[in-house]
């Protein structure tokens, strides 16, 4: 492989736009979180929230509807002084699976300002522990940076061989992502936000199959308080969703 040259001193790309992709079922805080956390340390100029469509990872997930509406209603939350925030339905409105790799080249394929963005894939460390599983992954690096954070219950040691020295190959400060279109991986150890949409589904679930009220969860001060934006706990309230899991 050819190895990537840097110029240290280079300066930042006018667009930095960070792109975190996931099920978002539902989008919670620590999905916010992260796409927060990295608009400050890339110094991103966008932040792009991407719903998966039919994730094939994920056979049985809630209607795209409803997890495009949360994700919409959680970006308003977003408040990030001159950052672009924006809901890309690209892989909802796309027929079949969707794969990251297709996604992206698809994004770099729309315009010429987006083929020079300096684009990095927002994740947490559960989804680089198991990238040599998803569809092309050293393909990705030719499409854009990634920009890795930690996450309670995942340890970085454990990568598998093959991404571990792609991560060793690759690994670059945030001058480098912003100043270059792709090829690079941050990672970044300082996010500690113990909350997944599992939880968030089974506390939900737990609490309907009870016979109690799902507002238990889905009002202020139930489980799952705190861990979701309001505005999305409300239409989850709404739209009794997740009442069967558990
Ligand atoms: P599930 O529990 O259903 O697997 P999830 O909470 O992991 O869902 P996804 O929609 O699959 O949510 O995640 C989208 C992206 O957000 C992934 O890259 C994931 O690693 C990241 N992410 C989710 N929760 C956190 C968190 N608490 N801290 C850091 N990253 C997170």
């Amino acid at each position: 492989m050819t190895k990537l040259s840097i110029t240290p001193d280079a300066p930042a790309l006018a667009r930095r736009v960070g792109l975190l992709g996931g099920t978002f079922d539902p989008i919670h805080e620590g999905h916010l979180a992260l796409a927060r956390h990295f608009a400050r340390v890339l110094d991103l100029t966008e932040v792009i929230l991407l719903p998966a469509g039919q994730p094939w990872q994920k056979p049985e997930v809630s209607a795209a509807g409803h997890r495009l509406a949360m994700t919409r209603l959680a970006a308003a939350t977003l408040a990030l002084p001159g950052v672009t925030v924006t809901v890309d339905a690209d892989e909802i409105e796309h027929d079949g699976p969707t794969y990251t790799v297709e996604t992206l080249r698809r994004w770099r394929a729309k315009s010429e300002s987006n083929a020079q963005a300096a684009l990095t894939l927002l994740m947490g460390a559960d989804q680089l522990l198991h990238l040599d599983s998803w569809h092309e992954w050293r393909e990705l690096f030719a499409l854009a940076h990634l920009g890795v954070a930690s996450r309670p219950g995942f340890d970085f040691a454990a990568l598998p061989p093959e991404v571990g020295a792609a991560v060793a190959e690759r690994r670059a400060d945030a001058a480098t992502l912003g100043s270059t279109r792709c090829g690079h991986l941050l990672i970044d150890e300082t996010l500690a936000l113990d909350v997944s949409a599992t939880e968030i589904r089974q506390a939900i679930g737990l609490t309907g199959t009870k016979g109690t009220a799902d507002a238990q969860t889905t009002t202020p001060g139930g489980p799952a308080a705190g861990k979701l934006p309001a505005a999305v706990r409300d239409y989850i309230h709404q739209h009794h969703l997740y009442r069967h899991h558990g």
